[in-house]
C-alpha cells in the first residue's frame, strides 16, 4: 500500500495522509511550524507586489530521523529560473577546490576517470578536476547557471537527476569513480528516487559523496531560518543510512564540516557485509539521538525558542528605528525571507538589502517590498547598522562590509541571537 501510494505520488501529504519521504513511515511528529509564508527564493518585481504564500511545517520522522516539509511547490517552479551562483562566496570556492585537491592526493581518482556532479550549479566545484585530466560531468536543472558552467569547459545537462537519467548516464559513460551531491538532496521532493539513481550509477569502484546542513544542527544551533519550500528534507545521518540501506548502499565515514554552518559529509558505497566501516558512523548515530532529535518534547522546547529569537529580532529592529538608525540588510537569501517573512514587520524598519548578485538587485524582498540595492548603493547609504543575514559566511561578508563602510558601522546577526559579528 504504502509502495504504491508513494510511487504515483510522490509527495509527503498525499489523499490526507502524511508519509516520509525517505522511509515511507507514518509517524511524524511536528518539528516547528512557521505559518504560511512565500517561497524563499521569489523575489517581487516591485515593491508594491504580493507572493503566493504556502504553508512551511518541518517534521520528523520517528522511523528514519528525516526532517521533511510538504511539496507544496514543484521543483520546476523553483529551480528552472534560479538565482543562486555558489561562486559568489569565496568559501564555497575555497572548500570546493580543497575536497579536489583532496581526492586526488589520496588517489582516488585518475586521469581518465569521470566524475559526476548532481547540481553543480555554475561548475564552480567541477571546473577544479579538468587540470587534473579528470572527465567532469554536471546535472544541473537551472538553464541559466548550467550555461555558465559550459562557459567553463564543464559539461552539463541541464535535467533533474532521476533514476531514469542515472540509466542513461550509465548506458553512455559507465560507472564513474566519484558521485558527488551537495546541498541538493535537501531539493529532492523523490527522495527514493534519487537514492534509486545513485544505487544505479554506484560500481563497484564508485564512491558517492553527500554533503548537507544537518538536522542536528537546525535544532542544537538554532537554525531555523534554514528551513524553506525549496528544502523538502533535512537530512540527518541516520536518515542517510536507514534510506541508502533501502537501496543497497551503506554509509561508510560521516565527516562533520564547518561550512553552511555545520554540514556532514556522507560517504557511500555499494553495502557490503565485509567492508569495515568508520568510527565516525557510530559516533553520530549517538550524538543525534543524545541531541534529542528524534524526540516530539525537544522539538516543543525548540519551537518557544525560535518564537523568543523572532520576537527579539522584531523589538530590536523596533528601538533601533525609535533611535532614530538608519538599519540595513545584507544578503538577500533565503535565509532573508524566512525570518523576516516570519515576524510581523513593518514598513521602514529595514531601509534596504545589500547584495552582490545582479540577479537579485532592483528587485524587493517581501513581504513588504523592501527595495534589493547593489553593495555599491549599500555603501553611499552610509547606514549605521547591518544585519548580515547569511550568518554561515558572515565572517566573509562582515570583513568586506567593514572594508567598505569603516569603524562606525554596526554589524549584526539576528541567528542564534542578536548579537554583534566579531570579526
Ligand atoms: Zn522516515
Amino acid at each position: 500500500m504504502h509502495e504504491e501510494l508513494a510511487t504515483s505520488v510522490p509527495f509527503i501529504e498525499g489523499r490526507g495522509e502524511v508519509f516520509c519521504r525517505g522511509c515511507l513511515g507514518k509517524e511524524l511528529f511536528s518539528g516547528l511550524d512557521l505559518g504560511d509564508l512565500p517561497i524563499a527564493n521569489e523575489l517581487l518585481k516591485s515593491s508594491k507586489g504580493s507572493l503566493e504564500k504556502f504553508p512551511l511545517h518541518l517534521r520528523v520522522c520517528s522511523d528514519c530521523g528525516l526532517g521533511q516539509v510538504a511539496d507544496v511547490v514543484t521543483p520546476e517552479r523553483i529551480f528552472r529560473d534560479y538565482r543562486y551562483l555558489s561562486s559568489m562566496s569565496t568559501t564555497f570556492l575555497q572548500h570546493a577546490s580543497d575536497f579536489v585537491n583532496q581526492r586526488v592526493q589520496e588517489g582516488l581518482l585518475a586521469p581518465g576517470d569521470w566524475v559526476l556532479e548532481i547540481a553543480s550549479n555554475d561548475g564552480y566545484l567541477l571546473r577544479n578536476f579538468l587540470p587534473f585530466g579528470i572527465i567532469a560531468i554536471g546535472i544541473e536543472p537551472a538553464e541559466n547557471v548550467a550555461e555558465i558552467s559550459r562557459g567553463l569547459g564543464v559539461h552539463t545537462i541541464s535535467e533533474f537527476f532521476s533514476s531514469q537519467l542515472a540509466q542513461e548516464l550509465l548506458a553512455k559513460y559507465g560507472y564513474p569513480k566519484l558521485i558527488i551531491a551537495n546541498n541538493v538532496m535537501a531539493h529532492v521532493p523523490d527522495l527514493r528516487d534519487f537514492i534509486k539513481g545513485l544505487a544505479i550509477l554506484c560500481g563497484t569502484e564508485t564512491q558517492i559523496s553527500i554533503e548537507n546542513p544537518s538536522l542536528a544542527n537546525i535544532l542544537i544551533g538554532m537554525q531555523f531560518d534554514t528551513i524553506y519550500h525549496e528544502h523538502y528534507s533535512y537530512l540527518s545521518a541516520t536518515a542517510v543510512a536507514t534510506v541508502s540501506r533501502k537501496n543497497g548502499l551503506q554509509l561508510f565515514k560521516v565527516e562533520e564540516l564547518p561550512i553552511h554552518g555545520g554540514s556532514n559529509r556522507y560517504w557511500l558505497r555499494n553495502f557490503s557485509e565485509k567492508n569495515s566501516v568508520d568510527q565516525s558512523v557510530q559516533i553520530i548515530f549517538e550524538v543525534e539521538k543524545d541531541s534529542g532529535l528524534f524526540e516530539a518534547s525537544e522539538w516543543l522546547d525548540y519551537s518557544v525558542k525560535v518564537s523568543k529569537i523572532l520576537a527579539d529580532f522584531r523589538k530590536w529592529l523596533g528601538e533601533r528605528s525609535e533611535k532614530g538608525r538608519r538599519v540595513y540588510g545584507y544578503g538577500a537569501a533565503a535565509k532573508a525571507s524566512t525570518i523576516l517573512n516570519s515576524i510581523d514587520l513593518e514598513f521602514g524598519l529595514i531601509s534596504a538589502i545589500g547584495d552582490a548578485s545582479q540577479e537579485k538587485q532592483n528587485r524587493f524582498m517581501p513581504p513588504l517590498g523592501i527595495e534589493i540595492i547593489s553593495p555599491e548603493e549599500l555603501f553611499m547609504e552610509n547606514p549605521t547598522d547591518v544585519v548580515i543575514f547569511p550568518w554561515n559566511i558572515k565572517e566573509e561578508i562582515a570583513n568586506y562590509l567593514r572594508a567598505n563602510l569603516g569603524e562606525g558601522v554596526q554589524l549584526w546577526c539576528a541567528i542564534p541571537e542578536m548579537r554583534q559579528v566579531c570579526e
